[in-house]
């Protein structure tokens, strides 16, 4: 275990205690057991703007912004006025609701590769739906995924699985049978040659190649200038289909997501997180082509007894409403730069080996020379050095991701007192940690 500060979590830990006589670790999913930094999570009690606030009574500035989806903040009066007047109508009907359309029409509008969505319910649901898709239009059973990036629990993409599955130690899940992932091919991020060489390979077998066109399940990792570029070329050349995971770039790189940012036009995308406002909603999409191969309008299944849910929706269309009419993302830009900057500047005066790496509102400070391009780049990290820093940032209310292999999201609510008292706290921290 890594070296705390004092600070008192007492009635966090009585909570963690009867939460791990109940559910597996104590927690509802894995990257919030702090498993990586050696400790207990503190048990949150309420979230307003960019705080947090626990049942022991701290506050944190947050930079995990619910892992990607509150890019206004917490508590939004705009999203909560229209999930309360949702629920005032019903909490879901299992029929089709007008929402579903404006939302549909909103995304078609933003982001410039789709002409036609579905809604599900999870990240997840919506890249295992992708490939489905993928492979039903192609007539083809490989997919090419990159080491760290991650794209949910799927059987077929949980090899060498960035963010929670990395963190613990378990890239490749126990309970995955070989035949889930026997079509699936690994290659390093930011390495052309990889893709080219695997379609030769396997000549006219590859359905898809699935990416996250920045990684963020890995720390923040940027494509290489050209790569996406090139990786659109190949694919194209070779029938096979781009598919680009945006649950986390979505709306938050740029209103049509890292799609709009790069200018490149993947063949289809899955979103999430911003796209469900807080509230459990994801989405794929593509070309009309594509979209009408599936069910009720062609013959590939896909379904889901909440997918379209009334108070997702609603969550949703607020969000994406607010970043149409009034688009944060210079703001986001600018006070994430203050960050980058203050971070690189607190790690180099205490002389700590590190990188900063940043695209949009997505940063990574890496206990690491530099720069990272992939997994094994990543990895060598220094998550030891990571831990106890985490920890000290935690003390001096700062909740940054609790592994290294994850992005911190910074959100329209933060203010650049915000940023500056982060900085502050990581000058502290690493005087702390380094003398
Ligand atoms: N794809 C990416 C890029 C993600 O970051 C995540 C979740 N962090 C997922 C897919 C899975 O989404 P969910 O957790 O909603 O299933």
């Amino acid at each position: 275990a890594t070296s705390k500060p004092e600070y008192d979590l007492s009635r966090s830990h009585e909570a963690f205690l009867r939460a791990c006589k109940v559910i597996p670790g104590g927690v509802n999913s894995p990257a919030r057991a702090f498993g990586a930094v050696g400790g207990e999570p503190p048990f949150m009690a309420r979230a307003e703007g960019a705080y947090l606030y626990d049942i022991d009574g701290h506050q944190y500035i947050d930079y995990i912004g619910s892992w990607g989806p509150m890019i206004f903040g917490h508590a939004h009066p705009t999203v909560r006025h229209a999930v309360v007047e949702a629920l005032d109508h019903g909490s879901s009907f299992g029929a089709p609701t007008t929402r579903e359309v404006d939302i549909a029409e909103a995304v078609v509008a933003a982001v410039p590769s789709i002409e036609k969505v579905r809604f599900v319910s999870s990240g997840t649901e919506a890249t295992m739906s992708a490939i489905r898709v993928a492979r039903g239009v192609t007539g083809r059973n490989k997919i090419v995924k990159m080491t760290g990036h991650y794209h949910g629990h799927v059987d077929s993409l949980l090899v060498q699985a960035g963010s929670a599955a990395t963190t613990l130690g378990f890239p490749n899940s126990p309970g995955v049978t070989p035949g889930a992932i026997e079509d699936t091919i690994l290659c390093p991020f930011n390495d052309v040659s990889a893709v080219a060489a695997a379609f030769e390979r396997f000549p006219e077998q590859v359905a898809a190649v699935i990416l996250e066109p920045v990684a963020g399940n890995m720390g923040l990792v940027p494509p290489r200038p050209g790569y996406l570029e090139q990786i659109r070329e190949l694919t194209r050349k070779h029938g096979v289909m781009l598919v680009f995971d945006e649950v986390m770039t979505g709306f938050r790189l740029a209103f049509g997501g890292a799609q709009e940012r790069f200018a490149i036009d993947p063949d289809m995308t899955a979103l999430g997180k911003i796209i469900g406002g807080g509230l459990p909603a994801a989405a794929y999409g593509a070309k009309s082509a594509v979209m009408d191969f599936v069910s009720p309008a062609g013959p590939i299944y896909q379904a889901g007894t909440l997918s379209g849910n009334p108070l997702a929706m609603a969550a949703g269309l607020a969000t994406v409403g607010m970043l149409r009419e009034s688009p944060p993302y210079e703001r986001l830009e600018a006070i994430s730069a203050r960050l980058e900057d203050g971070l690189r500047r607190a790690a180099s005066d205490a002389k700590v080996p590190h990188v900063v790496q940043r695209v949009g509102s997505m940063l990574t400070l890496f206990f690491n020379q530099g720069p990272v391009h992939d997994y094994e780049d990543a990895k060598r990290s220094d998550t030891a050095l990571f831990g106890r820093f985490f920890w000290e940032m935690l003390a001096r209310g700062v909740y940054l991701p609790c592994s290294q292999f994850e992005a911190a999201f910074v959100s329209a609510a933060h203010t650049d007192a915000d940023i500056d008292h982060t900085v502050d706290a990581a000058r502290d921290a690493l005087r702390a940690i380094v003398g």
